[in-house]
């Protein structure tokens, strides 16, 4: 390998799976190129003295766009020592967006840096398949897996989390179901009308409902386990830190693999870059999904950065607080965000995140 580019941080000889039409006689599905990775972006060109004359390259995809880097079976295209990128295309027009890159190394050491590469630089990406398949996809199924029977059937192998080498020593507990957020009454309400929730000053409720102007739905969960609506005036919110699905700092491939383990609706907020971004994670169907929960410099309101197709109208949803951002996730996925649950994290040492399971 070769890197005459500072912004390579890896670069090579590389086989990629020839996409333009084969010929019948061409021994090898595989041609050799030479790849390159720099912060920003995977690309190759026909040979290295393109690249270093600042040619365009013959392909080239976002690195935020990548998915998972996983290997391929030996048998799949004969071919040994590949793997496959699996990114997400914009460009194409149809809701199948999930496109996969099969390239191979010429030797085990250059796999090894490959991969070690590619998954090094896309640890913080915006979304991590959970699952993928080893091998190649004939046209009529999975050569991997016999029973999926589509292209886009879920994977039957498990993706790999990249650099967490003690994940297991995370105990994962059942997820919670997540009722909503926490408030404290300001001051006491009584009221005659059907429906409404009665509290005393400082009573702890759980909000539910956030979508009214006026009234919220809550239950209490200090005085009596009643449920009704509140004026939402009279309550202030509890910070994010004491509701039991915040999580502090937690790194992206520790979300991903707590989060793989779980049901789709599953989600975790934390904190990324010393708490200086917001960071909503949640299981999809078949992805770990990381977006930002923003507040807008010119409305001073919180709505979720738009990072993918998922969300794309995002911008146009805004909310006072988190709080309200997530139960609008929660009653209606109106985000392309589905939240339904909460996971609760044991360490080995017994230290347990999430408050209402011990
Ligand atoms: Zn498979």
């Amino acid at each position: 390998m070769e890197c005459k580019k500072e912004t390579a941080k890896f670069c090579g000889n590389i086989l990629v799976r020839k996409t333009r039409r084969r010929s019948f006689l061409a021994k090898s599905l595989f041609e050799g190129v030479f790849g390159v990775l720099t912060d920003g972006s995977f690309e190759y060109y026909h040979s290295s003295a393109q690249w270093t004359k600042g040619e365009k390259p013959e392909f080239s995809i976002e690195v935020f766009n990548i998915q998972s880097v996983e290997e391929v079976d030996d048998g799949a295209f004969s071919q040994a020592l590949c793997f496959q990128v699996t990114y997400h295309c914009r460009t194409k027009k149809d809701n199948f967006n999930t496109r996969n890159l099969y390239l191979a190394a010429y030797d085990l050491d250059e796999f090894e840096s490959w991969l070690s590469s590619l998954r090094l630089a896309c640890l913080d990406n915006p979304v991590s398949l959970t699952q993928y398949h080893s091998g190649r996809f004939t046209g009529k199924g999975w050569s991997c897996c016999k029973a999926a029977t589509f292209r886009s059937s879920s994977g039957c192998k498990t993706c790999t989390i990249y650099g967490i080498p003690d994940v297991k020593k995370q105990k994962l507990s059942l997820a919670i179901a997540f009722h909503g957020f926490g408030v404290v009454a300001r001051e006491s309400h009584y009221s005659d009308m059907p429906g409404s929730l009665p509290f005393n000053t400082g009573d702890h409720l759980t909000v539910s409902d956030a979508s009214g102007n006026v009234e919220w739905k809550a239950f209490s969960t200090t005085s009596t386990s009643g449920y009704g609506y509140i004026p939402k005036d009279l309550v202030k919110l509890k910070s994010l830190e004491e509701e039991p699905w915040f999580f502090d700092e937690i790194p992206t491939s520790i979300t991903t693999a707590i989060l793989r383990d779980q049901v789709p609706g599953c989600f975790i907020l934390r904190t990324s870059g010393l708490g200086t971004r917001t960071i909503l994670s949640f299981r999809t169907d078949r992805t770990v999904k990381h977006i930002e929960v923003l507040l807008d410099e010119a409305t001073q309101k919180y709505r979720v950065k738009d990072e993918s197709d998922a969300v794309s109208y995002a911008n146009f949803l805004q909310f006072d607080s988190i709080q309200q951002l997530l139960d609008q996730c929660k009653q209606h996925p109106t985000l392309g965000i589905t939240l339904e649950k909460y996971p609760t994290i044991k360490n080995a040492d017994g230290n347990c995140r999430g408050r209402e399971v011990v």
